[in-house]
């Protein structure tokens, strides 16, 4: 068995979370958001797992060739658009649903496809005014599109911007029979009335909370990567010795050090503070010293029976990776998206009698 660290994905949890998709925003058809490789979980096994969804997001034009390369026949929409000609045919040959959110895309917009119209209702990132949105939508109407719009801070539930949005959209869009979306996790969470007829699930179908200080398995979800990587040493230090680059950490009492072969080459976060924690032996110990490349180092000194080989967890189903994201000073998404392409991607999947196996 190898020493390197492995990201787990867990197809049973993701249909979960997309039951509870289903659960709070039940009028509503899911479009599954898929960038950035699946929010690190992995583009191709992620869709599969979550093939009950009514279509997929992606933000850019060749991660949908990706997931049609991989024979994924379901509608997938290109939240980015189009920026060229070329991407834009490459949208016509593929059947990728391209965002409109400036009226330079339209003599490029291929045929075939759905084009799904963004009004900026706030947000100032992508996205129409309400003049250039009406009469795109006047114009395209013959096409069915999707009217959307993204909010800027669903997940602060106290905050009135979010019913601003939905109050400017909404009324813009009276008197139309179009589609429309604009909810993301935060807002499936805590906004119903965003849910409209297309909801956008990213964070939440992998089992994370959107809103700071509150924990996906709160919301009734479960997290679908596990961070898994090996302990590979095991030493005994006397009092007074210093750990790992720049002598950061001391050891206060005589301490069994342990190594772990995971480090920021591999997407675990070097700005965690003191008292961070890894899982091993079922419970928690304390990571220590500064976290480097290759090399993470913990204070075993009460674990006595830990020995070398032992499976250590960075995040995962017994460490919330929302918590490891607080520690670093970030959010959770920077983290799942952050797991470098020298980690092993491996599927967990219930086989016929019930046992888990790794299928990569
Ligand atoms: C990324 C994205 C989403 C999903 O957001 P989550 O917070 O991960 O649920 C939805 N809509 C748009 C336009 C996005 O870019």
């Amino acid at each position: 068995m190898s020493a390197n660290p492995r990201i787990l994905l867990d197809a049973d949890a993701l249909r979960a979370n997309l039951a509870r998709v289903r659960a709070l925003a039940p009028r509503a058809k899911v479009l599954a958001v898929v960038k950035a490789d699946a929010y690190g979980h992995g583009l191709v096994p992620v869709a599969r797992a979550l093939a009950g969804a009514d279509g997929f997001a992606v933000a850019r034009v060749a991660e949908g060739i990706a997931l049609r390369r991989a024979g994924i026949g379901h509608p997938v929409v290109v939240l980015g658009g189009f920026f060229d000609r070329g991407e834009a045919e490459a949208c016509g040959r593929h059947r990728l649903d391209p965002v409109i959110h400036d009226p330079d895309q339209l003599p490029w917009l291929p045929e075939d496809v759905r084009p799904w119209i963004k009004f900026d209702s706030g947000m100032h990132r992508l996205g129409l005014g309400e003049a250039a949105f009406r009469k795109i939508v006047s114009r395209l109407a013959p096409r069915r599109p999707v009217l959307m719009t993204h909010l800027a801070c669903a997940d602060e539930t106290d905050n009135p911007a979010t019913a601003e949005q939905l109050r400017h959209f909404g009324r813009l869009c009276e008197g139309t029979a179009f589609e429309r979306s604009c909810a993301n996790s935060a807002a499936i969470l805590a906004w119903p009335q965003s849910h409209g007829d297309w909801v956008r699930p990213g964070l939440m179908l992998y089992g994370i909370s959107p809103f700071p200080g509150r924990s996906g398995a709160e919301l009734g979800l479960r997290p679908a990567m596990a961070f898994r990587a090996r302990l590979i040493a095991v030493r005994e230090l006397p009092t007074g010795e210093a750990v790992g680059y720049g002598g950061a950490w001391v050891a206060r009492r005589p301490t069994r050090l342990g190594v772990v072969a995971a480090g920021y080459g591999d997407g675990y976060p070097r700005e965690v503070q003191p008292e961070t924690s890894v899982w091993i032996g079922g419970r928690r110990a304390p990571v220590v010293g500064r976290v480097s490349m290759d090399l993470l180092t913990v204070d075993l000194t009460d674990h006595p029976g830990i020995a070398p080989g032992a499976e250590v967890e960075l995040w995962g189903p017994n460490l919330p990776v929302e918590e490891i994201a607080a520690c670093a000073g970030t959010i959770p998404y920077t983290l799942v998206c952050g797991v470098t392409a020298r980690v092993a991607r491996i599927e967990t999947e219930r086989s016929e009698d019930g046992a888990r196996q790794g299928c990569l």
